[in-house]
């Protein structure tokens, strides 16, 4: 890393103590901003980069609500309203056990960078909860929701911060979210929240655009190696939203995907993954992919291990962060990987992208390869702000060519820097330099 850009980095971390993933996300991006920070000094001279580490509001509140036995619960709630230089903060909801402000920093952080590269006018921010969903009521999910709206309500906005889905928040979630924001402000501000339901304010392709938009990621990639989905051999982790909507685009496009996971184990079947049943299993059951495999002649279920042992020409982490260590990097390219795209924020450690880049295998960092959500939220709030609705063949022509737009983006700035076919210096390079002028632009604030 830049010496330079290490003092700074250095000074970040001591500030922040105990966030690894935070920690983790800064260290990728400074590692790829070196080139930039000699053709621009003046983003040196106006400590973009200490700014930018620095989130311009952090929100940490409580959420008391009453679980089905009638007993008091509390959980901790978090909005990082990261980054305005592009537009209101946008960025999703996590609800899993596992949130604490080291990750909200992280996907805040990313968002910022990704956003950006999507060319929509919005800026960067993410929250949550450590409410565990899983084994909840619906009725408990709504007395969640609610409460965790009362707080987060007089933070947000469609001009201000306009949150969505990640982990654990789905259609569901928005709505009683929606619900509850609606009831509190007297407002039917459908611009406030993205993911809604399609009689109520939803994007026609939001629910499949992460998905969709890594596998056309993906394919761009494979492009440039005379190559698409055509024959690959799939291998997918995860099974909710992402992985399932990655799944059937893969699959429309010829390919044969394999394999799928959840947190207990991974299912591989060699017939190709039946999608309905999937979805059945997961969206309408809200099961386990267990259920999925006892269901399915032919398919096999492994308890534990790991997803990456099935040998794939391409393989789409989809679950979460560092899910995807450097011995199963190793594993993957050993086993004939071509390329990987990233559907999960930050699925791959340090230790993975290196193996990947070493071994030349096409990487598609999340915050280019993932993009497709945010993009599709913000269409929607394109459709909110005009009254409108689209059809689906027009929004999924609009991603394409946003998800397209971005592959050119980051394979142009990679050649422009030097180094040609490296996406994450792409990703990092291209959005970083957007956010930068913006900031210099506006002064300091
Ligand atoms: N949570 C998604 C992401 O990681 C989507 C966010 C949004 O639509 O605002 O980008």
């Amino acid at each position: 890393m830049d010496a330079r850009l290490e003092a700074i980095r250095d000074t970040v971390l001591a500030r922040n103590p105990g966030e690894a993933e935070f920690h983790q996300a800064i260290t990728e991006v400074f590692e790829s901003l070196g080139p930039v920070h000699d053709r621009h000094p003046e983003f040196l001279e106006a400590a973009i980069l200490e700014r930018l580490c620095e989130p311009e509001r952090q929100i940490i509140f409580r959420v008391p609500w009453t679980d089905d036995a009638g007993r008091v619960q509390i959980n901790r709630g978090f909005r990082v309203e990261f980054n305005s230089a592009l537009g209101p903060y946008k960025g999703g909801l996590r609800f899993h056990p596992s949130v604490y402000l080291g990750i909200v920093k992280f996907l805040g952080f990313e968002q910022i960078f990704k956003n950006a590269l999507t060319g929509m006018p919005i800026g960067g921010g993410k929250g949550g909860s450590d409410f565990d969903p899983r084994g909840r009521s619906d009725a408990e999910v709504m007395r969640f929701c609610q409460s965790f709206m009362t707080e987060l309500y007089r933070h947000i906005g469609e001009y201000t911060d306009v949150p969505a889905g990640d982990i654990g928040v789905g259609g569901r979630e928005i709505g009683y979210l929606f619900g509850q924001y609606k009831r509190i402000t007297n407002r039917y501000e459908s611009g406030v929240l993205t993911g809604k339901g399609i009689s109520w304010g939803g994007s026609l392709v939001r629910p499949e655009a992460t998905g969709f938009g890594t596998v056309i990621f993906t394919q761009e990639m494979l492009k440039t190696r005379g190559a698409s989905f055509e024959g690959q051999r799939v291998v997918v982790s995860g099974s909710g939203n992402v992985a399932i909507n990655a799944i059937a685009k893969a699959q429309a496009l010829g390919a044969a995907v394999v394999a799928c996971s959840d947190s207990s184990g991974y299912v591989v079947d060699e017939a190709g993954i039946d999608i309905a049943l999937l979805r059945d299993v997961k969206e309408v059951e809200r099961g386990r992919l267990k259920d999925y495999a006892e269901r399915r002649g032919g398919a096999s279920y492994v308890e534990g291990g790991s997803v990456w042992d099935v040998n794939a020409t391409v393989a789409l982490p989809c679950a979460t962060q560092n899910e995807l260590d450097g011995d199963a990097a190793a594993r993957l390219v050993r086993n004939g990987l071509l390329a990987l795209g990233e559907g999960a924020n930050m699925p791959s450690t340090r230790d993975a992208v290196a193996v990947f880049q070493e071994a030349g295998v096409l990487f598609g960092p999340g915050k280019a390869a993932n993009a497709g959500g945010v993009a599709t939220s913000a269409l929607e709030m394109q459709q909110n702000a005009s009254r409108d609705s689209w059809s689906f063949e027009h929004t999924e022509e609009r991603l394409t060519d946003i998800m397209v737009g971005i592959h050119h983006r980051c394979a142009s700035t990679a050649d422009e820097y030097g180094d040609p076919g490296n996406y994450v210096l792409g990703a990092n390079i291209g959005g970083f330099v957007k956010v930068a002028d913006a900031m210099l632009a506006q002064g300091l604030i």
